[in-house]
């Protein structure tokens, strides 16, 4: 690690904030996290970690213990009429209570030596460092985890945004025993659910649309075989709920400031795939300061994004377009192999190059021709 970046302090003690101080700690810099919040902290999240995450997290030395969780080992997706699923080609997914998923990080973190500052309001840019509530802490680089609404980013004047796509998503768990090892994408006329296994008696249930008054209870009934699973099934949350935005930023630099995690921009929670790009820009950031450059994480990080935003563009056009959608879902039930390196794709496992095959070629002819 250059020599430039020995004190190091992180804005935001989610995921992306404690994955990023844990691989900037590993590169023996001083790093010290700072966050408003206090644990245990919650958020609306459909509780889904891919097998790319799960991997980027062992890279980062976090392992899920195997009584965490619940595994499920690939993707359905459903509309009423058609339905289709494949398997990860990268081994098994987890769904993990996102509180529990905060306590390993932040335990993790802990035995590295990280230092996290709970509880900490006032968070200012200051010359050489940060003013955490009036006092100063000496930073020779400030990483802005701090999520969507990123204060970091506006006060490093870092909030050009090139596209901006806001939906609005609300969870809830259920005690019911999953009934599927796959999770569940359920695609309806005014939102779509998703459902996660988190333990043998559990499961997570998300709904996600355009409309911020649409709640779990009114949007179940477009979904009749789920609503009737969980009439008689015991909610053990409260409705919860958030933004899933789509959001490119022109850049994610600027002088000592970087961003990560959803302060750096987001893809739609359909993804997936939030927890997972938090955690890579976390080793694009180690891999960049370590080459003591750090505009080279710019290109990393503007790399990491494209598989993710291509794929949420995907969803989003069949959310937006009921006709397409219902062509495409019957399309990939008749040819589940289109499906299948279409998730390998998302999972990371395959690359664009290997899935534009004439088979795919095919499909899309006969999708817009249809
Ligand atoms: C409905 C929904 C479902 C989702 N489902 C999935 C899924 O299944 N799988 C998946 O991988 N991703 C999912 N996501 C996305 C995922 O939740 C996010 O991408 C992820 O939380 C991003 O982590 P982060 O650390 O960047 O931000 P956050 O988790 O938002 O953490 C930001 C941290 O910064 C702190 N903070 C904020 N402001 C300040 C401040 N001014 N000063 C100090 N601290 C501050 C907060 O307290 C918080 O701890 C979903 C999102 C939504 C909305």
């Amino acid at each position: 690690m250059s020599d430039s970046f020995r004190n190091i302090c992180v804005v935001g003690g989610g995921p992306a904030g404690l994955s990023a101080a844990i691989a900037l700690r590993r590169e023996n810099s001083y790093v010290t996290v700072v966050d408003c919040g206090i644990p245990p902290m919650d958020k609306a999240c459909g509780e889904g970690l891919m097998p790319d995450s799960i991997s980027a997290l062992g890279k980062l030395g976090i392992e899920i213990p195997a009584d965490v969780g619940f595994p499920f080992r690939g993707v359905r997706f459903a509309d009423g009429r058609s339905s289709v699923r494949a398997d990860f080609p990268n081994g098994a997914a987890r769904g993990v209570r996102r509180t529990i998923l905060h306590e390993l990080l932040i335990r993790h973190a802990v035995t590295e030596g990280v230092r996290i500052i709970w509880g900490a309001k006032q968070v200012r840019l200051v010359t050489n460092g940060l003013s955490v509530n009036g006092r100063f802490i000496n930073a020779d680089l400030v990483v802005g985890a701090d999520g969507q609404n990123s204060n970091i980013r506006r006060q490093a004047c870092v909030n050009r945004i090139l596209h901006e796509r806001r939906r609005y998503g609300f969870r809830r768990h259920y005690r019911i025993a999953p009934w599927s090892p796959y999770m569940e994408v359920q695609w309806g006329p005014r939102s779509q659910i998703y459902v996660t296994p988190i333990a043998n008696d559990e499961i997570c249930v998300a709904v996600i649309s355009r409309d911020f008054n649409l709640r779990l209870d009114q949007a179940l009934p477009d979904f009749p075989d789920l609503h009737e699973r969980l009439r008689t099934a015991e909610p053990v949350s409260r409705e919860l709920g958030g933004l899933s935005i789509s959001r490119r930023l022109h850049r994610v630099h600027r002088q000592n400031v970087v961003l990560v995690g959803d302060a750096s921009g987001s893809v739609d929670a359909i993804t997936g795939q939030g927890i997972c790009l938090a955690v890579k820009q976390a080793h694009a950031l180690r891999v960049a300061l370590r080459a003591g450059n750090i505009g080279e994480y710019q290109r990393l990080h503007r790399a990491l994004m494209k598989r993710p935003q291509v794929m949420g563009s995907l969803m989003l056009m069949l959310e937006r377009n009921v006709g397409l959608r219902q062509r495409a879902l019957a399309g990939l039930a008749r040819n589940p192999e289109v499906f299948e390196s279409l998730l390998a794709l998302h999972v990371g496992a395959s690359s664009f190059r290997r899935v534009c095959s004439w088979r795919l070629v095919d499909f899309g002819r006969a999708l817009l021709a249809a």
